[in-house]
């Protein structure tokens, strides 16, 4: 009978046995790299990673803590994460950033890889898995690397609010941008301007030097505008040769001292390629928020303040009726 039963138990531990290896084998697998993590932050065995790739060999983090082996930032996020994981019994979410090169723990001839000196994006999943052989309780985290998707994110971001000739805002991002910085000025009872700016006889530049030398001329002024401009200063592209000015915390005085100085320095620009004696000049409009207004009423006086400065001969500023 002892002996039926002894075989039994056997069979089973070996089953046990044979399922436990196929698993670890299967963790050892996963492409992204998880850790068993304890309440107190210890790295009690670290899995997967098998996408040499996209991770650095974890091994050597095994028996110590995240916060000997990561900056103080990423580990006080994990450890919040995972203990947050433990006493709700729920999945736990993060996105963090790291550089591989700041593992402190990790051995140098993988923190002095190129790639790992630069920041990457991690998402940690924090799962608690209980009757796991350790004296304290424990939690999978699965990190898994999210670079490339954020990366794609930035660009596709970009793509939708520049403006490929110029590199600044688009029409999209400034009329974005004029909504939050109006709702901001009415909040908070601030000033806040606008400049329209037109290039005066475009058109010529095109004809007498061709397309590319206008697409030049515009990079040109673009960036002889944004000499000017200061860091909280917003300029877009609205259309061909139409640009914008949002100027936050600048009532109508300092719209007009920079629109002038704007009206000013356009001239002296050497556009390369251009006769040195044609000189570009810009019209400008300027209109100042008044109390309730909205971008499309503020943007409607700047335009009829620039179409006066066109009718009245170009090269100058004129302001919005109020
Ligand atoms: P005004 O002084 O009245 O503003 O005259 P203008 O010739 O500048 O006026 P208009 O708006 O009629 O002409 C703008 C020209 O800008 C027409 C168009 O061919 C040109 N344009 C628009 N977009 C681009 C561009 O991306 N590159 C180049 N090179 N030219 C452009
Ligand atoms: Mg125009
Ligand atoms: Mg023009």
């Amino acid at each position: 009978m002892d002996d039926i039963q002894d075989s039994t138990q056997a069979a089973t531990i070996a089953a046990l046995q044979t399922e436990r290896d196929q698993l670890l084998t299967l963790l050892k697998a996963l492409p992204d790299i998880s850790f068993v993590l304890d309440e107190d932050g210890l790295y009690v065995k670290v899995l997967g990673g098998a996408n040499e790739a996209m991770y650095a060999n974890g091994k050597s983090l095994e028996g110590h803590t995240l916060s000997n082996a990561l900056p103080p930032a990423v580990a006080e996020t994990c450890l919040t994460h995972v203990r947050k994981a433990l006493h709700t019994g729920e999945m736990q979410t993060v996105e963090y950033q790291l550089r591989v090169a700041d593992v402190s723990l990790l051995p140098s001839v993988i923190r002095d890889c190129d790639q790992y000196q630069t920041e990457q994006w991690f998402e940690g999943r924090a799962l608690p898995l209980p009757s796991y052989n350790h004296p304290k309780p424990v939690v999978l985290w699965v990190a898994i690397n999210v670079t490339p998707r954020k990366q794609l994110e930035r660009y596709w971001r970009e793509a939708a609010y520049s403006d490929p000739l110029t590199g600044i805002a688009n029409r999209r991002a400034v009329f974005e941008q004029a909504e939050h910085e109006i709702d901001r000025a009415h909040r908070h009872h601030r000033p806040l301007s606008l400049l329209v700016l037109d290039i005066d006889h475009f058109k010529t530049i095109n004809t007498q030097y061709g397309h590319a030398q206008g697409d030049e001329a515009l990079r040109q002024f673009t960036q002889g505008c944004v000499d000017l401009l200061r860091d909280t200063d917003f300029m877009g592209r609205i259309g061909g040769e139409e640009f914008v000015v949002l100027l936050p915390e600048t009532d109508q005085v300092g719209a007009q001292h920079l629109g002038a100085r704007v009206v000013e320095a356009i001239p002296t620009l050497d556009v390369p390629g251009m006769n040195h004696g044609h000189r570009m000049t810009v019209s400008i409009g300027a209109a100042t928020l008044l109390e309730h207004e909205g971008f499309e009423e503020l943007l409607r006086r700047a335009d009829d303040a620039l179409s006066s400065a066109k009718r009245s001969g170009r090269n100058r500023l004129r302001l919005g009726e109020r």
